[in-house]
């Protein structure tokens, strides 16, 4: 058994499929060691665990729909897909999504995971409410109105719980059209990153650091795209994030307007999503520091790329949840997808080493080197979340390997 990526085998005694909350809390009471696993989409050993694993896929679907509240309830062990169709076909939606709708809902959001938008927060701001099972088998459900333990616990890791089911802010159902600008010019880009990277819903600029110095440009607007910006054409052509590849795996561009699912990742539930051989990595930075964090990137971009298949650049509004890499700033993403290829976490390092000017926090569920040193000084709240996490499950049985050298439980 291995992670989507196939670079992590894991290493289970045992993988359970719990179909109710009864039978996941004998299984929480009855094992000194359990670890949650999602969609095992992460790149890193996240999910992995040498005792028992549960994956909540067997758990019933639980899903409606409040719309006195604008509120819908669903299942944690769901994905995006499931959940954004049955929305959509009510009237309504949630702001945002990743680059993917395959993902668990609870994995996305216990890793801070996010799309792009500078005013769209990461996915885990539309919760208000969620349950979850602690260590002691009991469940508890914490609000975001009246309980500080929410912003501890929701980005969490997998250690402080296992989340059962959220319930998040819904809005109208709305579209979304989607045009990309090709050959769009690094200077331009870094010149008018701010200006450019908020000028649509959600915005992503894609480049390999070319002798070119372009890059692709992905708008999902409200609005139809104009047919150029900036004095840069809309392709005529549909794209692929890597260049090069078939795009037929991506939602549809070309300014033919679609319903914000269907828009708003760049791929097809029923297709592989980016590579799928590959291996990815990602960096947050202040807003403010992004064009220095742009030039520092591109001036080392010639000892990486010979491994590199595409970065990718987005924002993500800042948040209030403890672990989330957009705590307390406005934040650009630097995201790589690399070839699946040893020497790569080494080529992740030299990025780090170009970003530890700016205070760079790492995507939880991608390669990074950094440890709990790097995250103290970083995260504001990091040592908090690391006390929280042992008084909420001081025999560590919800930890793992990854979490024991990051957080010590
Ligand atoms: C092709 C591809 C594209 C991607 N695009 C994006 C993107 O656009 N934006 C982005 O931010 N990330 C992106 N990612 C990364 C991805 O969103 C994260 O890895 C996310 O965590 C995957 O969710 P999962 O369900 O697969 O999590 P898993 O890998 O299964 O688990 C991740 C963590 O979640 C915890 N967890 C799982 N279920 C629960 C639960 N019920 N309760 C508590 N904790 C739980 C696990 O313990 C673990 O710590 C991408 C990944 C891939 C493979």
């Amino acid at each position: 058994m291995h992670n989507w990526a196939g670079n992590i085998t894991f290493h289970d005694q045992a993988t359970l499929h719990p179909r109710s909350i009864e039978e996941l809390a004998e299984i929480v009471q009855g094992n000194d060691f359990v670890r949650v696993r999602g969609s095992a989409h992460c790149f890193n050993t996240i999910a992995d665990t040498k005792y028992v694993s549960v994956i909540l896929d067997h758990m019933p679907d639980s899903l409606t729909i409040d719309e006195s509240t604008r509120t819908a309830t669903v299942g944690a062990g769901l994905n995006f897909a499931q959940i954004s169709e049955y929305l959509h076909s009510r009237g309504w939606a949630i702001h945002n999504l990743a680059s993917l709708p395959h993902i668990s809902i609870a994995g996305a959001i216990a890793t801070g995971t996010h799309g792009s938008g500078i005013s769209n927060g990461a996915l885990h701001t539309c919760v208000k409410s969620f349950t979850l099972m602690g260590p002691d088998g009991l469940v508890r459900t914490l609000t975001r109105s009246d309980d500080p333990e929410f912003q501890s616990a929701l980005v969490g890791l997998g250690v402080v719980g296992i989340t059962i089911s959220f319930n998040l802010e819904i809005v109208p159902t709305f579209e979304i059209v989607q045009k990309v600008y090709g050959e769009f010019p690094h200077l331009l880009f870094s010149e008018k990153l701010e200006e450019i990277i908020s000028s649509a819903y959600s915005v992503s600029y894609f480049t390999i650091w070319g002798d070119d110095e372009c890059g692709d440009l992905w708008v999902k607007s409200l609005t139809s795209p104009t047919d150029s910006y900036m004095g840069i054409a809309a392709r005529s052509a549909k794209a692929h994030p890597i260049f090069g590849m078939d795009p037929t795996a991506c939602t549809e561009q070309l300014g033919v307007p679609g319903p914000w699912y269907l828009r708003l990742p760049h791929f097809r539930i029923d297709a592989t999503p980016s590579a799928g051989n590959e291996l990815q990595s990602e960096f947050f930075v202040d807003v403010k520091d992004a064009p220095a964090a742009f030039a520092a990137i591109k001036a080392i971009s010639h000892r990486f790329r010979h491994k590199l298949m595409v970065t990718e650049i987005r924002a993500i509004a800042a948040d209030d949840i403890w672990l989330s890499p957009a705590y307390g700033r406005t934040s650009i993403a630097f995201h790589c997808t690399w070839q699946n290829d040893p020497e790569v976490p080494s080529l992740v390092a030299l990025i780090e080493e170009a970003l530890a000017p700016f205070s760079f926090r790492p995507h939880f569920g991608k390669l990074f080197n950094v440890g709990s040193e790097h995250l103290n000084k970083v995260l504001p709240k990091f040592a908090d979340f690391m006390a929280y996490a042992k008084r909420i499950d001081p025999q560590g049985k919800f930890g793992n390997d990854f979490t024991q050298s990051l957080l010590g439980i």
